[in-house]
């Protein structure tokens, strides 16, 4: 299993530094908002990274936290005159809400920066002491010039950087260096604050993620990840903090994701060209947000338009329509051992699926795959396959889905699946009694919901449109 590793800017091999188990940490969102399109994307790409590693065996500890302190988050609380911690709770339970939507897994962890400040302050404190960072007036900073590897993530050059923002920005003179940056910092008035031995105020951003890895993950780590505009210099702070606190490697493999855009520019909050999961979900069904983002290679720029959703829409409706008639075949499929011919065959998308996967997480190929079987599998069930064969059809389309996250039955599709199925059992009531007027008014009603009716000889077939 390859991945390509933005530290080294290769593929390479996967090796576990545990046997058996995969640590993961994945940069979360700053809760003030609901989530965009883009920021989707690590969800729903990170996820199926995780998936993939569970499918192979792996045990994964998976942690992505939520920043729950932050300028925008107090900011937000200032205009609608409420507290951070109503706005982040709020914004925490709609993400929830969102990624529940696009069937992302829970992660096994979801720390709060909140929740943490005690050892936030514990691993500055060892940075001081490390002679890696140090205070001015109330601000601590970490001391760039202390950790001589600073840039390797980003492959920046610290002397230039420092060139570099000195040539842009007045420079700040509680700082040694252009290139350090805060650790704590003094709290303003109306500001929320904690106490600390540099006096009362907050942590700066990168300091969270550091804390939280070592606190749920250890020390090193197998997989860190996140969108590529955390590279820098976000991720390359991180390094600099982990590996300068706990003098050991932080991660061995670094995954970024590339940008969802809309007309090739970054969709972005600030440029204002967003669309939130919520207002599409409302146009499409989640399953096709989902389904569009794994259409991309997750490093590759994937450009957002409806057009591409509503492909995606129908792309995923054939896969879905396979799977039912398949459904269908099976409950009144003939008795009789499964052919071995179609077990090789199917086998053989399987592997196809997993070489996609295996090559850096290809999911745009592994899509490829299941659209195969699906043609496959449509040939297949009208020529009379036994009831063990299409068995093991269904098994192969339900555990190749599944990795992706796709096709999986949720709680509100059964509520409305039973009402379809209580719907369809009147009609044929209804038709039994010789009662036309009320079949064709409840095939209307049907059709009200966005679903089709095929009577065949195997009963009745229903189908979204
Ligand atoms: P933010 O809330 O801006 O910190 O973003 C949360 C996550 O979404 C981070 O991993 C970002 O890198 C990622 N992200 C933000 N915008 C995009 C985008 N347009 N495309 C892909 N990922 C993004
Ligand atoms: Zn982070």
């Amino acid at each position: 299993m390859k991945l390509y590793n933005t530290l080294t800017r290769k593929k390479e091999e996967f090796v576990p530094l545990e046997e058996g188990k995969v640590k993961m940490y994945v940069c979360g969102p700053t809760v003030y908002n609901y989530i965009h399109i883009g920021n989707a994307r690590p969800y729903v790409v990170f996820d199926t990274v995780r998936r993939y590693f569970e499918y192979k065996g792996y045990d994964v500890t998976y942690i992505q936290n939520f920043t729950d302190v932050d300028d925008k988050i107090i900011n937000k609380a200032n205009e609608e005159n409420t507290t951070m911690e109503v706005i982040s709770g709020r914004y925490i339970e709609e993400c929830f809400k969102d990624a529940d939507g696009l069937n992302v897994k829970r992660a096994s962890h979801h720390p709060r920066v909140t929740e943490e400040m005690d050892h936030i302050i514990e691993m500055i404190e060892t940075l001081i002491e490390n002679g890696a960072a140090y205070e001015n007036d109330g601000t601590v900073y970490f001391d760039t010039k202390a950790f001589p590897e600073y840039g390797k993530l980003s492959k920046k050059n610290l002397d230039e950087l420092i060139a570099g923002a000195s040539e842009r920005v007045s420079f700040d003179e509680a700082k040694k260096n252009s290139t350090d940056f805060v650790l704590w910092k003094p709290f303003k008035p109306g500001e929320p604050k904690w106490q600390s031995p540099w006096g009362e105020g907050r942590p700066g951003w990168h300091i969270e993620c550091s804390v939280m890895a070592k606190r749920y993950l250890g020390d090193t780590i197998d997989i860190h990840a996140g969108g590529e505009d955390l590279i820098f210099p976000h991720h390359e702070n991180e390094i600099a903090q982990s590996e300068a606190a706990n003098k050991k490697p932080f991660a061995k493999y670094w995954l970024h994701n590339g940008f969802i855009t809309v007309d090739n520019e970054k969709m972005s909050k600030s440029l204002g060209n967003f669309f939130t999961v919520r207002e599409i979900s409302e146009e499409f069904p989640y399953e096709v947000i989902r389904f569009f983002i794994l259409n991309g290679h997750y490093r590759m720029p994937l450009n957002f338009s409806r057009d591409l959703m509503q492909a995606c829409k129908n792309g995923l409706e054939r896969i879905k329509n396979c799977r039912n008639d398949l459904g269908y075949y099976l409950n009144n499929a003939p008795e009789g051992n499964a052919d071995e011919a179609v077990l090789a065959e199917i086998s053989k998308f399987r592997a196809q699926f997993e070489e996609a996967m295996d090559d850096d997480f290809n999911t745009a190929d592994a899509v490829t795959a299941i659209y195969e079987l699906v043609r496959y599998t449509n040939i297949k069930i009208k020529e009379n396959i036994s009831k063990a064969t299409a068995e093991e059809i269904a098994k192969m389309f339900d555990l190749l889905c599944s990795v992706l996250g796709l096709l999986e039955a949720k709680e509100e599709a059964d509520e409305d699946t039973a009402l379809i199925e209580e719907l369809i059992a009147k009609r044929a009531e209804a038709k039994k009694n010789k009662d036309f007027a009320t079949a064709d008014a409840i095939r209307d009603e049907l059709a009200a919901m966005g679903i089709t009716i095929k009577d065949t000889r195997q009963g009745v077939q229903w189908f979204r449109s």
